[in-house]
């Protein structure tokens, strides 16, 4: 009896394990960068290691900027005479400020590695299509502006350590957030329509398309990776982005307002368009990030009508069938489910919707 337990706890960690992803943490830049910020006597060899670890270039990628540039910002930490008002978007004067702190982030960091591998397979794992494994690296950072972003590669991303205020808690929502914009592109290559829309010249359908994409993919991850769930007082991270979206809790109406007047332009007027622009405006911190919150408020009202399992069934549609149901949701309930897009987005959703039936069918 005892073995045969063994064989399906074992049977089944296996299972678990190969279905899952392997998560792993490159500390690199940031033990290295703190390494160097304490050592006023830290010598070009110290620097020149520094320099040419493969995350601090990736940091100097998002920086846009060179080795030369960011060797010298490095310096100045340490000789202020070489100081220019430029470096500091660097943040290494901040960096070396706080240093014992983030040392000490760091250091509790790498001993919870595990805890945080685990809580955020658990909440995972079950996204991820059975028999695939999902390598990922998370690249911790010290420097720079930004709290977590990607280059484009889909195995990696990059969290900016000093961002978070100390909150181990930030660091694992964030990591879950990530990780499952890379669940979403196993599933399919969700962009592909908005690329071949273009090609047929269709514009606006392809904007359209592209920001419901976007739409899909944020609101289903700031779903997964629930920030209003946190109740730890101490995880400030999470408290300071709940604060700066928080605005979105009482105009939710003008949010689904301001999308729909917004794309039904692009759409139609697809030459008076900035795709920029309109980008930024919908999914951008600085603007509070409406199109994140709308389509967390979407993911949430159609899996409480339908289900949890929903999410799974729309990673593996294109993102106009979101859209589309959540339209007929408020229209069925709409005392349940108030915030509506306008008669105008429904009519060009529909259009879309024709629009993509013309396109080869995707896999
Ligand atoms: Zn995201």
């Amino acid at each position: 009896m005892r073995f045969t337990l063994i064989l399906i706890a074992s049977a089944f960690f296996l299972s678990a394990k190969c279905q899952s992803f392997q998560l792993n943490f490159d500390f690199s830049n940031a033990a290295q960068t703190l390494r160097w910020v304490t050592s006023p006597d830290a010598d070009e060899i110290e620097l020149k290691k520094l320099l040419e670890l493969p995350s601090t270039k990736a940091l100097q990628k998002k920086l846009r900027t060179d080795s030369v540039t960011m060797r010298q910002a490095l310096l100045s930490v340490h000789d202020s005479s070489l100081y220019k008002p430029e470096y500091a978007r660097f943040g290494y004067r901040l960096v070396a400020a706080r240093a014992n702190d983030l040392g000490r982030f760091l250091t509790e960091i790498k001993e919870r590695e595990d805890s945080l591998r685990f809580e955020v397979e658990k909440a995972l794992a079950h996204f991820v299509p059975k028999g695939t494994s999902l390598p990922v690296t998370v690249t911790l950072l010290l420097g720079g502006n930004s709290s977590g972003f990607t280059l484009g590669g889909d195995n990696i991303f990059y969290v900016g350590l000093q961002q978070y205020k100390n909150d181990f808690i930030g660091i694992r929502e964030t990591c879950k957030h990530e990780l499952f914009h890379n669940i979403q592109r196993l599933y399919r290559d969700h962009f592909s329509y908005s690329d071949q829309l273009d090609q047929h010249d269709k514009t606006g359908y392809a904007y359209l398309h592209f920001m419901l994409v976007h739409l899909f993919q944020e609101g289903s991850a700031e779903y997964v990776a629930d920030l209003r769930k946190v109740t730890d007082p101490n995880a400030l991270y999470v408290r300071e982005a709940r604060n700066q979206a928080a605005v979105n809790d009482y105009r939710s109406e003008e949010v689904f307002y301001l999308i729909s007047k917004m794309l039904y332009e692009a759409t139609k007027f697809p030459d008076q368009t900035k795709q920029g622009p309109l980008y930024s405006i919908l999914f951008d911190w600085n603007w509070n990030n409406p199109g994140y919150y709308a389509g967390y408020v979407m993911v949430k009202a159609l899996c409480a009508e339908y289900g949890d399992n929903r999410l799974m069934e729309y990673l593996q549609k294109d993102p106009s069938e979101f859209v589309y149901d959540y339209i007929q949701l408020t229209k069925k309930h709409p005392e349940k489910y108030p915030f509506a897009f306008t008669e105008e987005f429904e009519t060009i959703v529909n259009e879309l919707r024709e629009e993509l039936k013309k396109l080869p069918a995707q896999k």
